[in-house]
């Protein structure tokens, strides 16, 4: 059940009326969800609201979601990797930001600093556990609910113009809306609630092509990425007896596969379906450190598991986080050592 009421909403409808110049933040290495609520808020600002209203990430979109952005889209998307100067000219010209999809400025990667030196208007718009309220002026933080796509959703569902009609949601916060939904739950297959059902039938109802949307997640991938995750599950797929599965892809064999970030994404749920395990982890080494990705069965909770562990948080059921070298572990060499030491002692406890 949502715990958002219509005071809520009418204090946010009365701060997005109030703004003129808006910013839309999220979280660093962006995944479909955040931009799928991105997208799914900035063209309700702009066709809704006739607001001038962009994107300021910390990364640039990854191929595999580059279908996400049209070439308008494109004209209003601030990278601060590319342009750090005039990404930080438009958060500092912006008398609103709304952060979505993460709970705390330290998951926006390098904008973290310029959020907190920020003095405009701040609205949170999250599905994470524990959200840092105190950040923000309002917060919309709701943890039953598969995606921050989906939170948007209703959020747009209960504004005065939309009135509960899906078909007045503008045609691509519906497409972005269903994509960021149907990527955090990995198609249906975890995090879905009534509401998500819902949400579905509604978009559906209103034209959204979900065919071509899936089509767009699922059956559009390099040639590459099949192979690598083929050669993982064969050659570096980990079992302990604990029943943690884990995979350590080191640079040299990323490099090997030509991968391109967000290529893995995925790869960490597959040994879930192995009926005795009950955590996966797929640690990807990206400089100076892991990304830990970690994904658990009902039970068992990746997010304390990434909290303790890996610098890292999330949801019950999927987190993730870092092991930093050299002071987690020397190098990438004693990764695999460290991360069953540590998950086996973690498993046994819990
Ligand atoms: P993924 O494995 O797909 O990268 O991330 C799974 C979940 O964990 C996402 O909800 C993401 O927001 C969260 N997460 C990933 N990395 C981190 C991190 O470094 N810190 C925190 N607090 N959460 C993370
Ligand atoms: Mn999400």
């Amino acid at each position: 059940m949502l715990k958002f009421t219509p005071e809520k909403i009418n204090r946010l409808h009365q701060i997005l009326s109030d703004a003129s110049v808006i910013s839309i933040v999220s979280h660093m290495n962006p995944d479909g969800d955040a931009f799928g609520s991105s997208l799914g808020m900035l063209h309700y600002l702009t066709e809704k609201m006739d607001k001038d209203a962009c994107l300021t990430f910390a990364d640039p979109d990854t191929e595999s979601l580059a279908f996400m952005l049209s070439e308008s889209d494109r004209n209003t998307f601030f990278i601060d990797k590319i342009n750090s100067e005039k990404t930080r000219q438009r958060l500092a010209e912006s008398d609103l930001i709304i952060c979505l999809d993460f709970n705390a400025f330290s998951r926006a990667g390098s904008l973290e600093i310029p959020l907190k030196e920020s003095i405009s208007k701040k609205v949170l718009i999250d599905h994470h556990l524990n959200p840092d309220e105190s950040a923000f002026d309002l917060v919309f933080s709701e943890t039953q609910i598969s995606s921050a796509s989906e939170l948007t959703f209703h959020i747009l569902m209960a504004m005065p113009d939309i009135d509960g009609d899906a078909s007045k949601i503008p045609s691509e916060s519906a497409a972005a809306l269903m994509t960021g939904m149907t990527t955090d739950t990995n198609n249906f297959a975890n995090s879905v609630f009534p509401s998500t059902l819902f949400m579905a039938s509604k978009l559906l109802e209103a034209g959204v092509d979900r065919d071509a949307i899936v089509a767009n997640i699922y059956n559009n991938y390099r040639e590459n990425r099949v192979r690598l995750m083929g050669h993982l599950l064969s050659e570096k797929l980990v079992i302990t007896e604990e029943g943690m599965a884990y995979i350590v892809l080191d640079q040299k064999t990323a490099d090997a596969f030509d991968l391109k970030d967000g290529e893995t994404e995925g790869f960490v749920n597959i040994p879930l379906s192995i009926k005795n395990v009950r955590m996966s982890g797929f640690f990807r080494e990206d400089g100076d450190h892991m990304r830990v990705s970690l994904r658990s069965k009902k039970g068992t909770s990746a997010n304390v598991c990434a909290k303790q562990f890996f610098h890292g948080g999330g949801h019950e059921n999927a987190a993730g986080g870092r092991i930093m070298f050299p002071e987690d572990v020397p190098s990438v060499n004693e990764v695999a050592e460290y991360i069953e030491r540590i998950c086996n002692e973690y498993l046994k406890q819990n």
